[in-house]
């Protein structure tokens, strides 16, 4: 294709074990998925719908495994704080998909950061106005290298944790997600058209807090992968 201005590389996500990497088209997040963090963001815990919002595709920073990868502190808050996610990675394109079909449409899993800006996401939800000052600037989506669903199956129990410099933040399991993986997939399927290459961070356990210049977070999930972000 020609192009009038230069054209970017897709951004895409490594795939353990394969040189052939994941090309990703959009990035897709839950809000308050787990109930201990309903409650510490003064939400309401129960399980009401779930409800979504985006990041661009250029939002993600690839954690290479066994590295530790730097993030640029981002422009225009003193308050970013990590929230550790288990990804999934949509290879199948669908829509309205059955809860019990849903797994059909994963590629694989893996684990991530859905780096916030907490101070422009509180500004915003007072006034009213969009999250994506909080949400969806760059670099706010880490991400280590992808599992296929084909190699590992479909994960329902694993622990997740994050540490930052060697001292523990956050830890739950994934079976603790309000909506599960299948019951995402079905509902974000309601709303959007899903294509290969979507990508979506499930939310977050509780003990979200910030994180600042010159530290390191290391986070994992059983069975799925482990990520070295250093904020610089
Ligand atoms: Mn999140």
């Amino acid at each position: 294709m020609k192009t009038v201005i230069p054209a970017w590389e897709v951004p895409a996500v490594p795939v353990a074990g394969s040189a052939a990497r994941f090309p990703v088209r959009r990035i897709y997040c839950v809000g308050r998925n787990y109930a201990a963090h309903a409650r510490e963001m003064g939400g309401n815990p129960e399980r009401e719908p779930p409800f979504f919002f985006c990041k661009p595709a250029d939002a993600v920073l690839v954690a290479p495994a066994g590295e530790t990868v730097s993030m640029a502190y981002p422009s225009a808050t003193r308050d970013l704080h990590h929230e550790i996610e288990l990804v999934v990675a949509i290879g199948r394109a669908g829509r309205d998909i059955a809860v019990e079909r849903s797994l059909d449409h994963v590629f694989g899993y893996a684990v991530g950061l859905d780096m916030t800006r907490r101070d422009l996401q509180g500004e915003a939800k007072k006034t009213g106005r969009p999250w994506e000052t909080g949400k969806a600037f760059d670099r706010s989506a880490p991400i280590a290298p992808l599992r296929r669903a084909s190699d590992i199956g479909h994960p329902a129990h694993a622990a997740i944790w994050l540490e930052v410099d060697g001292s523990e933040r956050q830890r739950s399991d994934i079976d603790q997600l309000i909506w599960s993986v299948p019951e995402v997939i079905a509902n974000l399927s309601m709303l959007f058209e899903l294509k290969p290459g979507a990508v979506i961070y499930t939310g977050t356990p509780e003990g979200v807090a910030r994180v600042d210049r010159g530290q390191t977070m290391v986070g994992g999930i059983e069975g799925i992968g482990e990520l070295r972000v250093r904020v610089v």
